[in-house]
């Protein structure tokens, strides 16, 4: 893990944390609401929004092509190593981590290599997170609940308090045990 912030390159005042005190503040980190990447005409964008564009985040996310499955990426979407190829290519991964921590940046480091692979569709990380039903902007059920999703699609996680606060929209929400699950519930998909 990098030493330094990941901004200013300057150093960090906490270790578990990604930028420096000076970076937290002058960018706002402290109301991200949501940050990812996504399939643009002009190639592979990093997006953020705060809370303050949460209207901006949902319009976004109305904006993606109809998805199929909706991932956690921890312990589920990263059974899948990096240059592997997943049996289902229309999935949105959406990652529940730390708005703060060095894991936030591992993740939307990993989403991207896996948006320019072409092997999902859009990556984002999300920050909200209470017990269920949790809807509130920011968790993950208010993150499925913005996009278009197939009549056959469903929510996969590894944490029940996500597949629950999902299951609450009426989607199709699978607690995912292992690799061996997660590639059973994908052969399960209808194309
Ligand atoms: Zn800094």
């Amino acid at each position: 893990m990098e030493d330094s912030c990941y901004y200013c390159k300057g150093s960090k005042d906490k270790a578990n944390q990604f930028a420096c005190k000076a970076c937290i503040k002058s960018k706002n980190i402290g109301s991200v609401l949501m940050s990812g990447y996504i399939n643009t005409n002009s190639g592979v964008q990093y997006v953020e929004f705060s809370k303050h564009q949460q209207s901006d985040a949902e319009a976004l996310l109305k904006t993606l092509s109809e998805t199929l499955v909706v991932s956690d990426l921890h312990g589920v979407w990263n059974l899948f190593d990096i240059n592997e190829t997943p049996p289902v290519k229309n999935v949105v991964v959406v990652s529940f981590v730390g708005k703060l921590s060095n894991t936030r940046i591992d993740a939307q480091e990993d989403i991207e290599i896996r948006v320019k692979d072409g092997t999902i569709k859009a990556g984002f990380c999300v920050f909200e997170r209470k017990d269920p039903p949790c809807l509130v902007p920011g968790s993950k059920a208010w993150f499925v609940k913005q996009l278009k999703l197939a009549s056959s699609a469903f929510f996969i996680d590894d944490s029940t308090d996500h597949v629950e606060s999902v299951a609450t929209l009426n989607i199709p929400s699978i607690l995912i045990k292992d690799r061996t699950h997660l590639e059973k519930t994908l052969s399960s998909v209808v194309f």
